[in-house]
């Protein structure tokens, strides 16, 4: 296959389209999924202190950031997880466009409330020397 056929059939073609947003009404919905997780955690929390304990407000604000950051973490890898599947195992270099296989390489990413560790797909080019990222740098695709 010829590095041009690779690009047209890559799904990561895709990825240099315009990102897609889910619409207020969809992230409405996903919200109020997540107040019954934060339900959940609420329940475990009363169970881990006991039922007759009494929480300040400092005392559930730790708790329902700590809810917060777990969803965080939960909902990226998982999304991160889902682009990764999309991806190719090999990607040309966009220095010289040869094919090079797909690494993945840990990287800490801060996000919104949360710090994750992100596995991180990357190409190395070892003619030209260099490392890029397919599903960050649109570049990768020339
Ligand atoms: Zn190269």
């Amino acid at each position: 296959m010829k590095v041009s056929e690779h690009i047209f059939l890559n799904p990561l073609f895709g990825l240099i389209m315009p990102p897609s947003k889910l619409t207020d009404e969809k992230l409405r919905q996903i919200q109020e999924l997540a107040i019954h997780w934060g339900k959940i955690a609420a329940r475990r929390a009363i169970e881990q202190a006991g039922p007759d304990a009494q929480l300040d407000f400092q005392a559930m604000e730790q708790i329902a950031a700590a809810a917060a950051r777990g969803v965080t973490e939960g909902t990226i890898e998982a999304l991160c997880q889902q682009q990764d599947q999309q991806l190719p195992e090999a990607v040309p270099c966009p220095e010289c466009g040869k094919l090079v296989p797909l690494k993945h390489q840990q990287r800490p990413l801060a996000v919104e409330g949360a710090e994750i560790l992100l596995d991180e797909p990357v190409g190395h080019c070892p003619a030209c020397r260099r490392d890029f990222f397919p599903s960050k740098d649109d570049s990768a695709l020339g």
